[in-house]
């Protein structure tokens, strides 16, 4: 479903990726780890089109991301104007580190706006998705609550069901529970590992171990901008190659 070829970032001199190729099939659950600065949120802002790529190219579902779907006739990619950028994003849920939920709006009133604003759902059409979202994500008795009101780790909850309302092909999560108080990540791990059950597509920056081996298809290792490992949890975590990633397990495990 995802394919990364070649996909290159630099931020003037700095390189920020190098070079990496990645595939992620249909219903996989990625999750990717690496030290701090080593590419990783850059790499999901590539996949959904928050940063273009220097180099290189993201693929969903067939569709080089950016370009229109057929070469002009001179056989040159015409890259697309941003309202169809935009529409290909919309394509893809992400949930970040910060919830960044509106927090003048209830929990039922973020999951509504963007069916509303951006597919012209309906207000009772988006409010019968949002409460059976709520459900699935555990807070069908919290739909009234305005973000304060609520944990870091229900607020978390709300910003998946935000991003699924969407319907999206596949979710990128950047570091979902690594704001949260320790006692609040199982819950929140516990909704990735049901939407991965679902048949859900999913990338995942993650430091919490014990769900990548869990849970994950493949685990990627990324350090200083390159993708160095990757293979099935059992290979990477309990067979490293490289004396990076034997260094980088030392740290989190
Ligand atoms: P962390 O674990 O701390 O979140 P990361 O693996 O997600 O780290 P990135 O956020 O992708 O790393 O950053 C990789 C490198 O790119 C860092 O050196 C960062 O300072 C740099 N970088 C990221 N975004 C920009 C930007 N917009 N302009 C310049 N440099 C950037
Ligand atoms: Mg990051």
């Amino acid at each position: 479903l995802i394919e990364l070829e070649g996909v290159h970032k630099a931020f003037g001199d700095l390189h920020v990726l190098k070079d990496c190729d990645l595939s992620v099939a249909a219903g996989e659950v990625t999750v990717l780890i690496g030290p701090s600065g080593s590419g990783k949120s850059t790499l999901l802002r590539c996949i959904n089109q928050l940063e273009e790529p220097t180099a290189g190219r993201v693929r969903i579902a067939g569709v080089t991301q950016g370009y229109a779907e057929k070469p002009l006739a001179d056989g040159r990619w015409q890259k697309l104007p941003s309202a169809q950028i935009a529409h290909q994003r919309s394509r893809i849920g992400m949930v970040f580190q910060r919830f960044h939920l509106f927090p003048h709006m209830t929990a039922l009133q973020n999951i509504m706006e963007a069916p509303i604003q951006v597919l012209g759902r309906s207000a009772a059409e988006a409010e019968k998705s949002a409460l059976s979202l709520l459900e699935r994500v555990g807070l069908a008795d919290r739909a009234d609550h305005y973000p304060s009101e609520l944990s870091g780790g229900q607020q978390q909850r709300v910003a998946i069901a935000r991003a699924l309302a969407m319907d999206p092909e596949l979710m990128l999560f950047d570091e979902p529970t690594s704001a949260l108080d320790p006692e609040l990540v199982a819950e929140v791990l516990a909704v990735l590992k049901e939407l991965a059950e679902g048949g859900m597509t999913m990338i995942v920056v993650t430091h919490e171990m014990g769900f990548a081996r869990e849970v994950a298809d493949q685990v990627v290792f990324m350090d200083d901008g390159m993708i160095l490992e990757q293979g099935t949890p059992d290979q990477l975590i309990e067979q490293p190659r490289s004396e990076r990633l034997k260094g980088f397990l030392a740290s989190v495990l």
